[in-house]
């Protein structure tokens, strides 16, 4: 989500490894947002990468790749695959989607949220043994959402199988103000990044330069009922992001600030 400058560099500290399967998804065509791709493709051409990588971006973004490209004479050893962001569904993976919405920022602008989608319930060993299904590739195939016949009886899965479970989900705002539709495009994700370039003291200039305050995004990770919120890109005026988080975790208390290299751990629901 977004690769501002020396992201392949922290891609090698943190042994993200460069040829897994991945997704690149960019809000919108600030230096501070992009400026960090170009390193990266690079990059990931000279460490052989071979899998396509898929870029979701405002349209521009794949002209000046393009020309940048080829007047650098950079050439890759894999295929980039440009899906230009629209509202909805932007991409589909095995076990996940995403999708997009407008932001509002001084220029254009999106916001993504990527979703596991919902898993199989919980397999039910003792209703399958009541029922006389051997254990081995039957109950295997009722896990994977199949039908099997035993006896000559049809078993269908959603007998020994209990209710869906709910896939993560995770919400990106990119730069904007809080806007209702981010809070209904946010409903209860379990991960909200959501940005806080300002403190409230600086208020106004979130306003007129477009951006949000620490408290602007907590209350809107309240009303969107979201498990929990990172806060990011701080304004360079604060040499901490402390009192932003302050501020923040009085609306919202499980709030963190982001920084390189941050692992959150979201479980998976049971
Ligand atoms: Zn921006
Ligand atoms: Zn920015």
């Amino acid at each position: 989500m977004d690769c501002g400058e020396g992201a392949q560099g922290r891609f090698v500290k943190f042994g993200l490894g460069l040829n897994r399967e991945m997704l690149v998804l960019i809000t919108h065509l600030h230096g501070d947002h992009v400026n960090g791709l170009l390193g990266l493709l690079q990059t990931m051409g000279m460490s052989q990468r071979i899998r396509t990588l898929t870029i979701v971006a405002p349209k521009e973004l794949f002209d000046w790749l393009k020309m940048t490209m080829e007047v650098l004479h950079i050439g890759l050893t894999f295929e980039v695959g440009f899906v230009p962001v629209r509202s909805g569904v932007v991409f589909r993976g095995k076990d996940f989607k995403v999708r997009a919405t407008r932001a509002r920022h001084s220029i254009d602008s999106w916001a993504y949220v990527f979703e596991e989608l919902p898993r199989p319930g919980v397999f039910d060993t003792k209703k399958a043994l009541s029922l006389g299904i051997p254990e081995g590739k039957k109950w295997s195939s009722l896990q994977h959402g199949r039908g099997v016949v035993v006896n000559g009886v049809r078993i269908r899965p959603n007998q020994v199988l209990g209710p869906p479970r709910k896939g993560r989900s995770i919400g990106y705002s990119g730069d904007t103000r809080p806007t209702r539709r981010l809070a209904r495009f946010f409903s209860g994700v379990d991960l909200l990044v959501f940005e806080s370039t300002y403190g409230s003291k600086d208020a106004e200039m979130a306003v007129e330069r477009k951006h949000s305050t620490a408290l602007e995004a907590a209350t809107l990770a309240e009303e969107a009922g979201v498990h929990r919120l990172v806060l990011t890109h701080f304004s360079a005026r604060y040499r901490r992001p402390d009192p932003l988080v302050r501020e923040a975790r009085k609306v919202f208390p499980e709030t963190v600030a982001a920084r390189d290299g941050l692992v959150i751990e979201i479980p998976a629901l049971q």
